[in-house]
């Protein structure tokens, strides 16, 4: 039975992933211990993990940038199958207030599990143990180093 913190990792692994797949470069994952001021989740996610990436989202096209806002829930459908509301709650309204509705945004969530995580499974495996060690140890950050 997946624990809240390998969720959360396999979200934070899609958003990496699908990011470097659209070529931006990834910085760091971040572990923080609050939920940012403006997050939308709920108390029940203690820790959480934010995926920086050098590449401004702004200069990603329109529909790849969707993509990487949908990226974190692909990467739990991956993990799962199932999809934590829970997690993906901030990405879901960023998605909607970009004007995605509900279908459009499974359908990014589907291409980007199938078709982007899929194929890069040992990359999302190694991302996602690297931020579940790093999560165990209290890390604040865990570089990632480019391929
Ligand atoms: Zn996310």
């Amino acid at each position: 039975m997946p624990t809240v913190d390998d969720q959360v990792c396999a979200h934070e692994a899609g958003h990496a992933v699908i990011g470097l797949a659209v070529g931006m470069q990834l910085h760091s994952i971040e572990a923080i211990n609050n939920r940012p001021l403006d997050s939308h989740l709920s108390d029940s996610i203690k820790r959480a993990l934010v995926t920086n990436f050098s590449t401004p989202i702004e200069d990603v096209e329109e529909r790849l940038r969707h993509l990487v806002i949908a990226a974190g829930m692909a990467g739990e459908a991956i993990f799962s199958g199932k999809r934590y509301e829970e997690i993906g709650k901030d990405d879901l309204v960023r998605l909607g207030n970009a004007g995605l509705s509900e279908n459009q945004i499974k359908k990014l969530i589907t291409l980007g599990a199938d078709d982007v995580l899929h194929p890069n499974h040992a990359l999302f495996e190694d991302i996602w143990n690297s931020e579940l060690d790093a999560l165990e140890h209290n890390c604040p950050a865990l570089a990632i180093a480019q391929k």
